[in-house]
């Protein structure tokens, strides 16, 4: 348990992640023990007040958050969420779980996320535009292309980071491409980024399934978040001619033994803005997701998903963590025990932090790479990071989750080591 002083307690995402760090002192190098600590705080936590103008001429007030966890690596590298249930608990894990994310796809980055507690589906536009202006204005002491590079995350997107961009250029006299990643193409943004983590889930997920002799033709998926990263990986595993079966988003849940039309299913999505009411499919209970009969289950919506309780009943043979933290540690021990493989956020849904790092790198160099390019550039360096994974996992009879983490916090340790404490 951490002993700092605003997260002490409960059992959000903060802890999720102290319980992960536990599970994995045992296994590092002895020289790094006296450094373990290190991540079980974070480096900067920043809570800024964000007040708009509404449309209607009122004054609202919003919550805001940017945290560093580590920066010993590189610049912090991470999203920007907007959601009704962001607190301080919730970023600082997000936060940390980038830094493993960087470390373990040996990306020259920290760790760091930000985000704000509100409904974006409730604002209009030009709120939107004003909350995400004023938000980024408020952190642009601790942003920048060497400082720290937020992307988007849930309910955010490349609209909102061409916003942070614009507003953090203004404050500089200049345009600063690299201070966000997931642009707009045509303002410095990367091919092939949008789609870049739902692909890395696919890539992750294929090379898992083919180590256990599970034919992706023809399996079972079953997707829970139909956002950027769900509809990508589900468009990916259809085209693979897997059976997506099961759809859950914030709208409902809809089922379909014989495999969903992904195609009617997005004309559907454009008209009605969620998966509910959609006709080539019937509705069920959105309890009734976790006990669908189904060989791939991706969790890509919110953490915390499944449970002990779910645990128990999944039927799958993998799970495919898209979303970022949706598995408890006490939950992972039982789908271990149970057989149930598991990719873990920290490998699974690396691909858009990789092609995120290919943007800031092109936008350094003021160079683009074609799509084609990126594709390739992305898919090696994930199949590489599952290969060294797998490898340790097999070296230290652990969890996919533990091995990464051995060769996350190896990385990250050495070079706090090697750093130093200041002053000495
Ligand atoms: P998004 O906003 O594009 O989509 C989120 C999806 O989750 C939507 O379909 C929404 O309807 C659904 N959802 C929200 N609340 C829900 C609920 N209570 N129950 C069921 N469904 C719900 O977000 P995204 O970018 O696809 O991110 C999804 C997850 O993937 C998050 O955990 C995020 O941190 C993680 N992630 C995203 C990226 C990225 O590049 N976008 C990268 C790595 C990890």
């Amino acid at each position: 348990m951490s002993n700092l002083s605003y997260a002490n307690g409960g059992n959000g995402a903060w802890q999720t992640f102290l319980a992960q760090v536990d599970r994995v002192a045992p296994y590092l190098s002895e020289d790094l023990a006296d450094y373990v600590d290190t991540l079980k705080r974070p480096k900067r936590a920043l809570i800024v007040d964000v007040p708009i103008i509404m449309d209607d001429g009122s004054i609202q007030h919003f919550e805001g958050y940017r945290v560093q966890h580590n920066l010993s690596r590189g610049p912090g590298k991470g999203g920007i969420r907007y959601h009704p249930d962001v607190e301080l608990n919730e970023v600082m894990a997000l936060a940390a779980w980038m830094t493993i994310k960087t470390a373990v796809l040996n990306l020259p980055f920290g760790g760091a996320k930000g985000g704000v507690r509100v409904d974006p589906r409730k604002l209009s536009a030009r709120e939107l535009e004003r909350l995400t202006r004023r938000f980024t204005s408020e952190i642009a002491h601790i942003i920048g292309p060497q400082k720290d590079i937020p992307a988007p995350d849930v309910g955010t997107n490349p609209n909102v980071m061409g916003w942070m961009m614009d507003t953090y250029s203004s404050g500089q006299g200049y345009t600063v491409t690299g201070v966000v990643t997931g642009k707009p193409v045509h303002l410095g943004g990367s091919l092939g980024r949008v789609k870049a983590t739902g692909r890395g889930v696919y890539i992750t997920g294929c090379q898992v399934a083919e180590k256990l002799s599970l034919n992706i033709e023809n399996a079972k998926v079953s997707i829970q978040g139909f956002g950027n990263v769900g509809s990508e990986a589900a468009n990916l595993f259809y085209l693979s001619n897997a059976k997506i079966v099961c759809i859950q988003d914030h709208t409902g849940t809809i089922f379909n033994a014989s495999g969903i039309e992904l195609n009617a299913l997005h004309a559907y999505i454009e008209q009605h803005q969620g998966v509910d009411g959609f006709e080539g499919a019937e509705r069920i209970d959105n309890e009734a997701f976790w006990d669908v009969e189904t060989d791939i289950i991706i969790p890509a919506a919110l953490e915390g998903q499944i449970t002990v309780e779910r645990a128990h009943r999944l039927k799958a043979k993998m799970i495919l963590e898209g979303a970022n933290g949706p598995t408890y540690p006490e939950a992972d021990d039982i789908l271990n025990e149970r057989g149930i493989m598991i990719v873990p956020d920290v490998i699974c849904n690396a691909g858009g932090v990789t092609v995120s790092y290919f943007e800031w790198v092109q936008d350094m160099a003021s160079y683009f790479w074609s799509e084609a390019e990126i594709n390739d550039r992305l898919d090696k360096l994930m199949v590489q990071a599952v290969e060294d994974v797998w490898a340790c996992a097999h070296d230290n009879g652990c969890t996919l989750r533990t091995a990464a983490y051995i060769l996350a916090c190896e990385r990250i340790l050495k070079a706090r080591k090697e750093r130093g404490i200041f002053p000495g």
